[in-house]
């Protein structure tokens, strides 16, 4: 899976990644391997988390329809919600935009031992912002080092992070908004501001491009996933997270000492116990 992810520095151009790609697996062998990849996350999850020692943090970005709910939901439905958090980040509040941007970012980031999911992020401050004019370009343009420097100190301090955009075609967002009228459970999803965001489909692509190209570093990198098939970018997604947690060769703490002499002691309290 490591041909999705974006070497530091590398210009970036979207038209190039296939959407659509699958690689060599079928849907069929790619459903068996997201199987194995979520019961392998969940003994991975309890590992971080008993050893205590490193924190990982999931960044998932994307356009409307794209697929960040899905992928939270196929990927990591099977993990202890102990441990595991999703964080959403909506338009910024008074409160928020009263401070510096990074403000209402740093307090939900994961404390060891947990794994956290950005459900969009401080991305935005240089995806929508900059495609709204939100801010002017003199200060968005700087946020790309912030945020670059704001993982490090994260990395720094034992995080993994991960950062993953969901790559769609213009037209499976089409269909996929069209999916939304069909089906009358998921008719709460449309949202007719959407059709009008997507006419900035272009801008939200070349923001996405220099978002990749100055902010994939070697302790922070971006993945580019195709995610026109929601199997194969759910398996891809999985993939990056089991393989980096693999990597990392966990070992669960050391126990008590002489663990074994508390048997004899628990053992009477039980011979005792009247009830
Ligand atoms: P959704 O997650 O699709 O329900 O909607 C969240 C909305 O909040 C999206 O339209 C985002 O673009 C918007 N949003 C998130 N972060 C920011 C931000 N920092 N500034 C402006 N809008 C934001
Ligand atoms: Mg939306």
């Amino acid at each position: 899976m490591d041909h999705h992810r974006i070497p530091p520095n590398t210009h970036v151009d979207l038209s190039k990644i296939e959407s659509r790609y699958t690689g060599e697996t079928s849907k069929k062998e790619g459903q068996a391997q997201l199987k194995k990849f979520r019961k392998e996350l969940i003994d991975l999850q309890e590992l971080l988390f008993a050893e205590n020692k490193r924190q990982l943090l999931i960044v998932l970005q994307g356009i409307d329809t794209s697929g960040k709910d899905g992928t939270i939901r196929h990927v990591f439905g099977d993990v202890n919600p102990q441990g595991t958090r999703v964080v959403n980040f909506k338009v910024p509040t008074r409160h928020d935009l009263a401070h510096d941007y990074l403000w209402r970012v740093h307090q939900h980031t994961p404390a060891k031992g947990e794994i956290v999911i950005f459900n969009r992020s401080h991305y935005e401050d240089v995806l929508v912002v900059r495609v709204h004019n939100l801010v002017p370009n003199t200060v968005w343009s700087k946020r790309y080092l912030h945020i670059n420097e704001f993982e490090r100190l994260l990395a720094d301090e034992g995080a993994i992070i991960l950062k993953f955009l969901l790559h769609i075609s213009k037209r499976t967002q089409a269909e996929r908004f069209l999916a939304r009228l069909d089906r009358p459970d998921k008719n709460w999803k449309f949202n007719p501001d959407d059709l009008e965001e997507r006419k900035h489909w272009q801008d939200y692509q070349a923001a996405f491009e220099a978002m990749l190209s100055q902010t994939s570093t070697p302790w922070a990198p971006w993945y580019v996933i195709p995610s026109d098939r929601k199997w194969y970018r759910n398996l891809a997604v999985a993939s990056v997270i089991v393989e980096t947690l693999k990597g990392l060769d966990m070992q669960f703490p050391t126990a008590v000492p002489d663990i074994e002499s508390y048997r004899g002691k628990l053992e009477a309290i039980l011979a005792d116990d009247p009830t």
